[in-house]
């Protein structure tokens, strides 16, 4: 039985994720991505560029983000702009989308991709830590869809969530990490119930990652676990296409749909096989 689902699953996904993006359809939208300065979103931002689209990049580094701002318009952005900003201040999600809506006239897409950053260690009890990550990790994408709805709702256009495989399943070590991440697929995942039944414009897509090359993700776990990290640029690009494609939910590497999939079928066996991918 468990043969037979796994081929009709293969079947249907090759047939579902069959690339249907159009480049085109990128050029000259308004796009405002976060935690671009570096990783995922730094590679999302050259992408966009090459593409063609109106860029507005934010992080809290500004000498980096200006880096990113000339790369950009090397690329070929059409526009590139940058507005500083800490996501784990109260104010500053509303602030960066009332940016990028006044200085590109409007919003086509937002990619909400930035992180906090936190140890890859067993838990040491520090609850303020869990709580200050939710602001900036889970808390400022709320805020950041909230001011950025009705302005995406007037184009058409669509929020992106950058999201992990640790909102899917559990691991050892990213304890404060991986609740933010349930989080975001756990509300993200409410909303995206509530605009389909309210026949909203809006399109809102959830993007799960597997382990990807990023500097920080690579200096966390060089040492501590024989998983193989995956590309930043292609994760970005993949990210970029789930979007414009209006994918509710994507998956890269892709076997990580079947990672989901089969989460739950063999819970012993799961916990076992989890806790011997990591060094302790
Ligand atoms: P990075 O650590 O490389 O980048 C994080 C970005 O967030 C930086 O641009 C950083 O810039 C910004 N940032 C950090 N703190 C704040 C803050 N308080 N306010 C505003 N911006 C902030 O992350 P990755 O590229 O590795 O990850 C990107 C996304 O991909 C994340 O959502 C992550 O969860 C997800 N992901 C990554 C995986 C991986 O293995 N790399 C695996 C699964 C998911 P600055 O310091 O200038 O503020």
């Amino acid at each position: 039985i468990h043969l037979v689902l796994i081929s009709v699953s293969t079947v249907l996904m090759a047939f579902l994720w069959r690339d249907t993006f159009d480049a085109e359809s990128v050029r000259g939208t308004r796009v405002l991505v976060t935690g671009a300065s570096t990783g995922i979103g730094e590679q999302i931002a050259y992408h966009y560029a090459r593409l063609g689209a109106q860029i507005v990049v934010t992080a809290r580094r500004e000498q980096v983000l200006q880096r990113v701002v000339k790369m950009c318009r090397k690329l070929g952005a059409e526009k590139a702009l940058y507005v500083t900003a800490d996501m784990s201040l109260i104010t500053d999600p509303e602030r960066v989308v009332k940016f990028a809506v006044d200085n590109l006239g409007g919003l086509d897409f937002m990619v909400l991709n930035h992180i906090g950053s936190s140890n890859f260690a067993m838990w040491d009890g520090d609850g303020d830590h869990v709580r200050s990550l939710m602001q900036v990790n889970f808390l400022s994408y709320v805020q950041m869809t909230s001011a950025a709805l009705p302005v995406l709702e007037q184009s058409g256009g669509s929020v992106v969530v950058v999201s992990s495989l640790l909102g899917k399943l559990t691991t050892p070590f990213v304890g404060p990490y991986s609740a933010t991440k349930f989080a975001l697929n756990g509300f993200f995942g409410t909303l995206q119930h509530e605009l389909s039944m309210q026949n909203s414009n809006v399109s809102l897509t959830i993007s799960i990652l597997g382990l990807i090359d990023t500097d920080s993700a690579m200096e966390k776990v060089r040492g501590k676990t024989y998983m193989i990290a995956y590309p930043a640029s292609d994760a970005a690009l993949h990210i970029i296409k789930a979007g414009a494609t209006h994918q509710k939910e994507s998956y890269y590497p892709w076997f990580h749909y079947f990672t989901c999939l089969f989460r739950d079928w063999f819970p012993h066996f799961r916990d076992l096989v989890i806790q011997k991918s990591f060094t302790y």
